[in-house]
């Protein structure tokens, strides 16, 4: 058998951490087994689901990588086979119209309640055998009377739910439009999913859908809710927790495999690896192995295996990652070679891409910005003496490189009898414009001779027009 899983989004909201998380399960457990992936649009709910969301979900799994083998599909470009399968269903009399008005429901509530019962539609129209006038119907399925559905869960073991506990659920409103729980259980049939991988937020809902399911004679998934992402607070992960479309990470500078692996181990794990590549989680990840307890989510270990994704890479393979950043901060680059020096440099100081981009503006741009206080507690004194005697030294070097640079600065230390730092801070402000960058040899060698020296120049007549 062919595995299918399916991740089924609705645009209610943008995308968050949360539900590329039941995206990725569903994603790997498909290329585990090497079944197919499914992407489906549940954009029925057409008050709340906006174009954005729609958006963030494309872009999203467009940038994370988990491509779909089918799909998208949108829900609301199948809705005339939700109409037909409608039809179907009372024809084969496992639905009824329903002429129950809103009224005669609430008192029906109201009685209920008062008799401390739960509220449920007792299943007054099952037997109606002609229509009410001037009332227009809704359809219901004809839910068993008896027995108990069992949902045999692979994350959650078995649930066993009471028929005699689920009422008839409505699958088409009076306006004929379907509802939420048949339009799933018709795509899950006609796409042929067999797992369904997805929150336990819809545990719930379950024994519905599989009841309809059985109803239509279609074959049954096999089911497997993962547990809510929780919140710092132990809530569910929320807005107010900073989550946020699963863009922002891009924007973030965080690498989409990084996202993956942070999210992968919550709620699974693999010995005590805590580091894997896609491959690797494809190997390894099986949904049999996720477990129930909740997880909260760990920002700062997200960080942490963002450096670790940065520090493993090939350098190549972050230029288009340091491109888009540069790109933000207004310093469009096309220097491959430069991009993967900088990453080879500051990949050790830093934990995402931004950040990154962030501390290398000196690389990129034509000219720098002189941290004030950089340059007053470097620049001063016999700084510019020094200076112009570091350029000297450094214009007559034969070969431009990292370890003849840092000979250079070794000797004119030496021979100055100054400390190393003495030498190489003016040096590394005069470049860089700040106190801060990776090792002063390997940052000269990255700016190459003509803009070390034509730097070193420029700072050197400020602090002489500074002077006069
Ligand atoms: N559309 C549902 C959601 O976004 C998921 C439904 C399902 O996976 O069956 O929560």
């Amino acid at each position: 058998m062919t595995v299918v899983t399916r991740f089924a989004p609705s645009p209610t909201g943008l995308l968050h951490v949360g539900g590329v998380r039941t995206a990725l399960f569903s994603w790997l457990y498909a290329h585990h087994t090497a079944g197919r992936f499914i992407l489906r649009v549940e954009d029925t709910d057409r008050e709340r689901s906006t174009e954005s969301a729609v958006r963030v979900i494309l872009d999203g799994m467009q940038w994370l990588g988990l491509h779909a083998d089918e799909g998208p599909y949108f829900q609301t470009q199948r809705m005339d086979r939700y109409s037909e399968m409608i039809a179907v269903m009372l024809r084969s009399g496992s639905a009824y119209r329903c002429y129950c008005t809103k009224e005669e429901l609430e008192a029906l509530r109201a009685e209920q309640t008062a008799r401390k019962e739960k509220p449920r539609y007792t299943g007054l129209c099952r037997t109606r055998t002609e229509p009410r006038q001037g009332v227009a119907p809704v359809v219901r399925f004809k839910n068993p009377l008896e027995g108990a559905v069992v949902v045999e869960d692979l994350v959650h073991g078995p649930v066993t739910f009471q028929n005699s506990e689920l009422d008839d659920l409505i699958i088409a409103r009076s306006d004929s439009t379907p509802t939420y729980n048949f339009c799933v259980v018709i795509d899950d049939m006609d796409m042929g999913v067999t797992h369904v991988i997805r929150g336990d937020d819809h545990l719930n809902n379950t024994p519905r859908q599989m009841n309809m399911l059985r109803a239509l004679g279609a074959a049954v998934p096999v089911y497997a809710h993962v547990p809510m992402i929780l919140g710092p607070d132990g809530a569910k992960l929320s807005k107010r927790h900073g989550a946020v479309s699963v863009l922002q990470y891009a924007e973030e500078g965080y690498l989409p495999v990084a996202l993956l692996n942070y999210l992968v181990r919550l709620g699974w794990s693999h010995g005590d690896q805590e580091v894997f590549t896609l491959a690797e989680m494809i190997a390894a990840f099986d949904i049999h192995d996720v477990n129930k307890a909740a997880s909260a989510f760990n920002p700062e270990k997200l960080l942490w295996l963002n450096q670790q994704h940065m520090m493993r890479a090939a350098p190549a393979e972050l230029v288009p990652h340091l491109q888009s950043q540069l790109e933000r901060l207004g310093l469009p680059s096309s220097d491959q070679a430069l991009m993967e020096g900088v990453i080879v440099a500051q990949r050790e100081r830093t934990k995402t891409l931004k950040e990154m981009a962030l501390n290398s503006r000196f690389f990129f741009a034509d000219a720098i910005t002189l941290d004030p206080k950089a340059a007053a507690k470097h620049l001063s004194g016999d700084a510019a003496a020094l200076l112009a005697q570091v350029r000297a030294g450094l214009a007559t070097l034969p070969d431009w490189s990292a370890p003849a640079i840092n000979a250079e600065i070794n000797r004119l230390a030496a021979e100055s009898s100054l400390g190393l730092g003495r030498v190489a801070q003016p040096l590394r402000v005069a470049v860089t414009g700040t106190a801060i960058s990776p090792p002063i040899d390997v940052t000269l060698a990255l700016l190459g001779r003509e803009r070390s020296l034509a730097r070193i120049d420029s700072t050197l007549q400020r602090l002489a027009s500074a002077r006069h």
